[in-house]
């Protein structure tokens, strides 16, 4: 498998088909929904069959390119997929994970803004391809290939009044023009695109035509167009988001997920809207916890949105998927952010979002530098006369951002997605996991038994995820229930005994030893007395929606 590659459409499907062909006990594909031009939306459910069906187990939950142009992250899920399939019945870690818990895949959120991406032709949209919110073009710029070069990339006309140069360190590149400086050759700077009424004067940056952003439509804050671009006109109103929210919501074992989309080379964490002075404390630990797991792994930084990740300091943005599975749900969610060129190049520790606005020239050229030498040919292109049908003679040129900024030129993709797959198999060893700590029955006199259980949680997290889920009742305490066969009756104990929630290790993250403060809160005991003949059968369930299900048959004796 060559994963220096960006998968089509058709490619994803075809591999799919041929996954479940090669490994069906493994991986089952179901289709959870159909996009806006009526493709369907694939999810993956990976998890060894012959130990239980996926709702039994607890789960993790993985999506990517809901984000039309971000394919890296589909990917990242594809390898992810291959490695877990290749790896079951080799590898111990894949294969205790495959045989006690299960991962929710889903490759491609948006198959039709990928498909507009990828085509011979691309057009980018932020994420559906559906008028948004109006049917008729707005006036002005429109982002296109407008000749037919397969690339989108940048115009340049001369402008006396233009706000950019030519770069003195590189004729290619282009430069800011100080704020003080006259007298130059200046530049307007523009995406390559044609105009919609252009009354030969007036150059407008048009509203985009497919105006929506499925990772504003989530259920979380929701906001309308007025105070939001993009959110559609309800929460998940959008087929793409609903879908996702559909089976989210009908699978309560989900506990962690991750959502992969490009650039930054960063994994966020919730809130988009808040500080983390106003989150959950306990909750806000184990997502900086988790967080560094993965900064450790992956280099990349574990940080809050609206701290860190904030395109303008005083707008939050809502309705996103991360805010809406941890704040209804209380699962821990992470956006990874895959791939960062200025990194790549050789810039460490950037300001994620003040670098647009601010930074040293002379990092535009070490960026541009690290393109020549790895990316494509037509990573950066020399600026060309064209003839444009409105503007007329300009230059096209600079930037091809699909390849370079976007996504990593594609001898690169590889290494960022695999750099991802560690991560991913650590957090499936922390999910919550139910087992049998004790399980006794002794004989206490004719006809007479004792049934002792101790029922316990081998996870890191507890049965309840997080606080968050606690505190929203997303998910129902762990329940004993307890089957008896005719003539059989219970003479102390109930039929059905609710256990609580049990702990994991997320509620003992202290480091120092002065606290010596590590229960047993993981555990909980359950008694029965039951009157029958020695012989009769017993069956017994444990329950729990995030930790999974036991289900034990006995014979009293
Ligand atoms: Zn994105």
């Amino acid at each position: 498998m060559d994963f220096n590659h960006y998968f089509t459409n058709d490619e994803i499907a075809h591999l799919l088909d041929e996954w479940v062909a090669t490994y069906p006990g493994l991986i089952q594909v179901s289709s959870i929904g159909s996009s806006h031009e009526g493709r369907p939306i694939w999810l993956l459910t990976l998890t060894n069959q012959s130990t239980g069906t996926d709702m039994e187990k607890p789960a993790i939950w993985i999506d990517a390119n809901i984000h039309a142009t971000e394919i890296t992250g589909t990917t990242s899920a594809m390898y992810i997929m291959h490695h877990l399939l290749t790896g079951y019945g080799t590898d111990e870690q894949i294969t205790r994970q495959l045989d006690q818990s299960v991962y929710y895949i889903v490759p491609r959120v948006n198959p039709d803004g990928a498909g507009w991406a990828m085509a011979p032709i691309p057009r980018y949209v932020r994420s559906g391809v559906r008028p948004y919110p109006w049917e008729e073009k707005d006036e002005g710029l429109f982002t296109q290939d407008i000749n037919g070069d397969g690339k989108i990339l940048q115009m340049r006309f001369q402008d006396p009044n233009g706000d950019w140069k030519i770069s003195s360190l590189d004729p290619r590149l282009m430069e800011k023009r100080p704020l003080n400086e006259n007298g130059g050759t200046y530049f307007r700077l523009l995406p390559e695109g044609l105009l919609e009424d252009y009354d030969g004067y007036i150059v407008k940056m048009a509203r985009p035509m497919e105006g929506l952003d499925f990772n504003r439509n989530f259920p979380f804050e929701w906001r309308t167009e007025g105070e939001q671009d993009g959110a559609g006109p309800f929460p998940a109103s959008e087929p793409e988001t609903r879908a996702l929210v559909d089976f989210v919501v009908k699978h309560p074992n989900i506990n962690l997920a991750i959502t992969f989309h490009t650039f930054s080379g960063v994994i966020l964490r919730p809130y988009s809207t808040k500080s983390d002075d106003d989150m959950n404390t306990d909750d806000l630990w184990v997502y900086k916890k988790i967080g560094e797991l993965g900064t450790k792994i992956t280099g990349y930084r574990c940080l809050s949105t609206f701290h860190d990740f904030k395109y303008h300091p005083k707008e939050v943005a809502t309705g996103a998927f991360d805010d809406w599975m941890y704040d209804h749900l209380g699962i821990f969610t992470y956006t990874i952010e895959l791939w960062d060129l200025p990194t790549e190049a050789g810039i460490k520790d950037r300001k994620l979002i003040e670098w647009w606005r601010e930074h040293p020239h002379e990092e535009d050229l070490q960026i541009l530098k690290w393109i020549d030498e790895h990316g494509a040919s037509d990573a950066y292109m020399d600026w060309q006369p064209y003839d444009h049908p409105q503007l007329g003679k300009i230059e096209l040129g600079g930037w091809n951002t699909m390849y370079t900024w976007r996504n990593p030129p594609l001898e690169f993709a590889e290494s960022v997605v695999k750099n991802q797959y560690p991560y991913i198999l650590s957090l499936g060893d922390l999910l919550p996991h139910l087992s049998i700590h004790s399980l006794n029955i002794d004989k206490l006199g004719e006809d007479k038994f004792h049934l002792n259980l101790v029922v316990e949680n081998s996870g890191f997290l507890p049965s309840y995820t997080s606080q968050q889920s606690k505190s929203r009742k997303s998910s129902r305490p762990v329940r004993v229930e307890l089957e008896l066969a005719d003539g059989v009756v219970l003479t102390s104990g109930k039929h059905r005994e609710e256990l609580g929630h049990l702990e994991g290790r997320s509620n003992k993250l202290e480091v120092t030893t002065y606290f010596a403060d590590s229960p047993t809160d993981n555990r909980a005991r359950l008694e029965w007395v039951i009157q029958a003949t020695a012989g009769s059968k017993i069956k017994l369930k444990i329950l729990s929606e995030r930790a999974g299900l036991i289900s034990r048959e006995m014979t009293l004796q």
